[in-house]
């Protein structure tokens, strides 16, 4: 990698120069947009909201109110990528605005180490010492044909990532796992934490991790890592391997797949899918529908690119309406399940099953029982169900124990809620922060950052 693509600043000050210099502020990107009648900048006029965002970009001011709200409000649904007359990519530019935005104030500081102990809480809480490691702690590199690379927040639903390696096992793949807090994308240190260089370096790191492996392919999960990798740091670092969604791969290998299903599910289900990536939510649909009994009654698209809170809790009004009607045609169907897409969306759902007479199942779960196996446990699930907090931590101290995590069980009781509503990306559980609560005994340490992210406290 040259000095010059290594360089995070320069890129995006270059990109975005390219932007500002095509943009024309005409505000059809504005008027497109499913979140601006929720918002403040639905009374405002449509060019003063795009042209604050372009003032932040050309001169790093606050924008006022109404472009402020758009620009956090945005859930990635990238309605107003065609609708751009200059062939602009306005979810970009929106993403760079962001950038800029947390380097000027940021909302969420220590995100990431928030960020990474909540999620070594929450998968210490539901596997056992080998699955917990298998997730979490970074492999020795070796020449591997394809790389799994799961994300970060996608451990906190860990049994979603042991489906896709079964049925990778079963396509007899050669790959390896990379992910969680020590291989992350960039993103929360360049969009949450306004940090761009050391986000940039984060990136580099990652890149070059999957780099050790030589693979052909590197397969990824997260929706998040999708955008920022392809999209916003389009260009950014040297990759001498693909980078695609697990599921495109499914798709090129959907024949092999067939034949080996093996279990017919004769059930009747409602797939959850975003606007944001509309080829991932196809590709599941495709799977989904070549499962023999298997009828998919209805696909309900949601706007935003995935649930929670990079994508549709920035605009909680238009989540609230469209979760809703999602429910109601899973009950209008009579549906036997709801099938989630990604984990932001299966820690959306999973809560449904107190209430409701359907099921909430991954697509993983589904293609994972028609190859005839058991789908990995959905302890997520489990926990979600018990009645109150103390049950929970009863339960979830032993593998916290084994997995070697001292918490203390009325700390983990008073804020456990708010770790499973991954309540730090709104700016919350100062807990997990910094400071350890006085009087507590837990030690949830961070996992070793990547070597480049010693810019974060
Ligand atoms: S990004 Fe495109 S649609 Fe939006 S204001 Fe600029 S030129 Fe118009
Ligand atoms: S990506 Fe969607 S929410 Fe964001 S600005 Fe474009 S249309 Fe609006």
């Amino acid at each position: 990698m040259s000095d010059q693509t290594a360089d995070a600043g320069a890129f995006l000050r270059r990109e975005t120069d390219n932007l500002l210099s095509a943009c024309t502020g005409c505000a059809r990107c504005v008027e497109v947009c499913p979140v601006v009648p929720h918002g403040a900048a639905s009374d405002a006029d449509p060019r003063q909201v795009i042209g604050g965002v372009l003032d932040l970009l050309r001169t790093g001011r606050a924008p006022q109110a109404a472009a402020a709200d758009w620009l956090h409000g945005c859930n990635g649904c990238g309605d107003c990528i065609p609708a751009c007359p200059e062939n602009i990519n306005p979810r970009r530019l929106l993403m760079l605005a962001s950038m800029h935005d947390a380097a000027r104030e940021c909302r969420t500081p220590q995100l990431f180490r928030r960020m990474a102990r909540s999620i070594k809480l929450m998968i210490a809480m539901q596997l056992l010492p080998a699955d917990y490691a298998r997730l979490f702690m970074p492999v020795r590199p070796r020449k591997a044909q394809m790389v799994f690379y799961t994300g970060c927040n996608a451990l906190r639903t860990p049994h979603l990532l042991f489906n896709t390696m079964a049925i990778l096992d079963a396509l007899e793949v050669d790959y390896e796992v990379a992910g969680g807090p020590s291989s992350c994308c960039g993103v929360i240190a360049s969009k949450w934490q306004g940090e761009n260089q050391v986000g940039g370096r984060v990136t580099v790191h990652t890149l070059k991790r999957f780099g050790s492996f030589e693979p052909e392919k590197v397969l990824n999960w997260c929706p998040t890592c999708e955008i920022h990798l392809n999209e916003t740091l389009q260009g950014f670092g040297q990759r001498q391997f693909e980078f695609d969604h697990v599921t495109a791969y499914f798709m090129s290998r959907a024949d092999q797949l067939k034949q080996r299903f093996s279990h017919r599910i004769p059930r009747r289900v409602v797939l959850h899918a975003h606007h944001g990536m509309p080829e991932i939510g196809r590709n599941v649909e495709a799977l989904l529908r070549s499962i023999p009994g298997l009828e998919v009654v209805e696909t309900v698209l949601e706007s935003s690119y995935t649930c929670g809170g990079s994508g549709c809790s920035r605009t909680p009004a238009l989540q609230g309406q469209e979760h809703q009607h999602l429910v109601d045609r899973v009950r209008a169907h009579g549906a036997d399940a709801l099938v989630t897409l990604y984990h932001g969306c299966h820690m959306a759902f999973i809560g449904l099953e107190r209430t409701e007479a359907f099921e909430v199942l991954n697509f993983t779960d589904l293609l994972a029982q028609a190859l005839g196996q058991t789908p990995h446990p959905d302890r997520l699930k489990s926990l979600r169900l018990m009645d109150n907090w103390k049950s929970i931590v009863e339960a979830s101290q032993p593998l916290l124990q084994k997995n070697g995590l001292s918490v203390d069980s009325e700390w983990l009781e008073r804020h456990g809620e708010e770790i499973f509503a991954v309540a730090e990306f709104k700016g919350g559980l100062d807990c997990l922060a910094t400071e350890a609560p006085k009087g507590h005994s837990h030690s949830v340490h961070s996992p070793s950052h990547p070597a480049t992210y010693e810019g974060t406290p």
